[in-house]
Order: C-alpha cells, then sequence, then structure tokens
C-alpha cells in the first residue's frame, strides 16, 4: 500500500464572493517533499494554503490532508504552522519552553506532562539551537529566534507536515540562511516542508518543488526547471536579478 499523500487537492474551485480566486487547482504533496508555494500578492497563496488545511472548503473539487477531507482532518499535532512575525507571541509574555511545551498539549490533553514529554521538549528546543533561550520571554527575542521557538513547538508535538507563511518576513540577514539549514535539516529527517516564500532566493536554494500561483497553477515542478523557465519571471518579475542572493 503506498502511504497517503500529504495533501491532495483536485479540481479545486473556491471564490468568497461569485467571483472565483482558485480555478481547477490539482496539487499532490508526497511525504518528505520540499515544496515551495510562489504568487505575487493576491494571487490566492493564502487562500490555497486554508484549502490545503482545512480552513477553507472548496466550492468544487476534493482538498485531502493526510488522506482525510481537509476539513475533517483533526489531529493537529501532524501540522505545525509557522506564521509571518509569529506575531501572536507579540503580546504572550511567556517564556520559549512554555511556547515549545504547547506541542506536547494534543498529546497529553489537559493532564501534565511526563519525563518523557519534557524530554521531547528539550529536544526540540536543542535541535533548533534555542536550549540556551529556553527561560527568556519570546517578546525579548528576535525574529529569527522567535521563529526557531515556534518550529520548536512543532517538533515538540511531532508535527511531519510544516507549513510556514513568509516565515523570514522581519528577520535579520545574518539569520535567514541559518533557518533555511534548519528547514533542510528538518527535511532530510523526513518532515514535509510547504513554504509561501516571496524571497526568490530562498526558493531556489532550497525549495525542490516550485508551484506557481496565480488563481490557477501556471508552473509546478523540479526548482531546476523552474529556474529556466518563464515562470520564473512571471512570479517574480523584476525581482528575477537578484537570482542567487545578490542583495
Ligand atoms: P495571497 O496570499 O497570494 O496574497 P490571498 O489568498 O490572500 O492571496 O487572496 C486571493 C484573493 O482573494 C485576493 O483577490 C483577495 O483580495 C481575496 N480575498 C482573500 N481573503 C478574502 C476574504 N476573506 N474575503 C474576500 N476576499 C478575500
Amino acid at each position: 500500500m503506498t502511504a497517503d499523500a500529504v495533501v491532495d487537492l483536485s479540481g479545486v474551485e473556491f471564490g468568497y464572493t461569485a467571483t472565483p480566486v482558485m480555478r481547477d487547482v490539482s496539487l499532490r504533496v508526497e511525504p518528505g517533499e520540499y515544496l515551495a508555494i510562489v504568487g505575487p500578492n493576491g494571487s490566492g497563496k493564502s487562500t490555497l494554503m486554508k484549502l490545503m488545511l482545512g480552513l477553507l472548503q472548496p466550492d468544487s473539487g476534493t482538498a485531502n490532508l493526510f488522506g482525510e477531507p481537509a476539513h475533517e482532518f483533526d489531529d493537529g499535532a501532524r501540522l505545525g504552522y509557522v506564521a509571518q512575525h509569529a506575531s501572536a507571541s507579540k503580546e504572550m509574555p511567556i517564556t520559549v519552553r512554555e511556547v515549545v511545551k504547547m506541542g506536547r498539549f494534543p498529546h497529553v490533553g489537559f493532564g501534565r506532562l511526563s519525563k518523557s514529554d519534557w524530554e521531547r521538549v528539550d529536544q526540540a528546543l536543542d535541535t533548533v539551537g534555542m536550549a540556551a533561550f529556553a527561560d527568556r520571554r519570546v517578546t525579548q527575542l528576535s525574529g529569527g529566534q522567535r521563529q526557531r521557538a515556534f518550529i520548536a513547538r512543532a517538533l515538540a508535538s511531532e508535527a511531519d507536515l510544516l507549513v510556514l507563511d513568509e516565515p523570514t518576513v522581519g528577520v535579520d540577514a545574518e539569520s535567514v540562511e541559518a533557518f533555511y539549514d534548519l528547514l533542510a535539516s528538518l527535511n532530510e529527517q523526513g518532515i514535509t516542508i510547504l513554504l509561501i516564500e516571496h524571497d526568490l532566493s530562498a526558493v531556489t536554494n532550497h525549495a525542490e518543488r516550485v508551484v506557481c500561483l496565480n488563481k490557477e497553477v501556471y508552473f509546478d515542478g523540479p526548482t531546476d526547471e523552474f529556474v529556466d523557465s518563464d515562470a520564473l519571471g512571471r512570479a517574480f518579475g523584476g525581482a528575477a536579478s537578484v537570482v542567487g542572493g545578490a542583495e
């Protein structure tokens, strides 16, 4: 038996109003892939992500997550989400360890964390290089450190899918490369990475597969084919000249 696809969209149509913003989108993501979704503002990236995660339902077509209808999927522990800025943390005066501890909640319910739960928390902090910051408040972290803390939360929950929405916006330049190195090493360990990304060099340097969206999918293929295709200019316009991270 083949493993279920992580994401399987087939013929998805969707509109918030009578005007469709998603037309005939089919997309299958297999376990272990590292996929970037690119497109200009308003092209439907966030909508696509919400459809994939079951936060929106297609008007027609099907959206499955781990082999189940996405809107019925309820094993949140398998799924780690890292938002832009990880903004929710700004007002939360909690420590890094407390954030990462939340990753165990789907496993322990309202119960106390066992010794092995705490070991997972510490291991996750270690993996993302944040052990030394465990007792620091999230509000005191740099942008890159904060994003690492949220990745650690996903690791503590044993997520096998990481969805990241432009995760390095607001992260200082020196930390960006280390952040993508961390994602690469998690992907090597088998975690599926779904990256919504505006930074062309992050896409070309790291993703294995690129999906270009503008209400419909107009390119879906390996990153090296994307780099040689017209889709790159269409997706990134004038930014195409910065391939290789020349800025
Ligand atoms: P992106 O993430 O690529 O910027 P979005 O998925 O946010 O694109 O938006 C796709 C289209 O859907 C845009 O035209 C946007 O204005 C519209 N849209 C997004 N969210 C809503 C909403 N809640 N209600 C109505 N229209 C929306």
